[in-house]
């Protein structure tokens, strides 16, 4: 079994316990799977919010994470998106993220650029960074 996040047309949020995806997808054809909120059975798989609530950290830097090439496709998109979305700050990335996370600048997404080394220093603070994939359309 394995648990699929639906959203329906009306945006509700719901999980399922299914046999694969096939059988999400069979059961979805045939209108059996509705949402709980409004009885709607338009509605569609979410990407997994398990793989994006998934330790980023390995103990030993060297087990690869369990992710299929699609999802992690799906997550450099939203992770683009994010950071689109975000105030560019340069290459005053790593000082100004700082900053925010030690509450002496103003609390706000920012992006900007920073070397590998810079990026781990700051996970080691705990300060929750992300590489950003380059932006590429065809990671397939
Ligand atoms: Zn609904």
């Amino acid at each position: 079994m394995i648990v699929i996040d639906v959203q329906c047309e009306h945006g509700h949020r719901f999980e399922g316990w299914f046999a694969s995806g096939g059988e999400f997808e069979r059961q979805r054809g045939h209108g059996l799977v509705a949402c709980p909120a409004c009885g709607s059975t338009q509605v569609n798989r979410r990407p997994s919010a398990a793989y994006l609530r998934a330790p980023r950290q390995q103990p030993d830097g060297s087990a690869k994470p369990p992710s299929a090439r699609m999802l992690a496709a799906q997550l450099a998109a939203s992770l683009r998106a994010m950071a689109a979305a975000a105030h560019d700050v340069g290459n005053q990335f790593p000082d100004e993220a700082r900053r925010i996370h030690y509450g002496e600048s103003e609390h706000r997404s920012v992006r900007g650029q920073a070397s590998r080394d810079e990026i781990e220093s700051l996970l080691d603070e705990g300060i929750g960074v992300l590489p950003v994939p380059p932006a590429k359309d065809d990671l397939h």
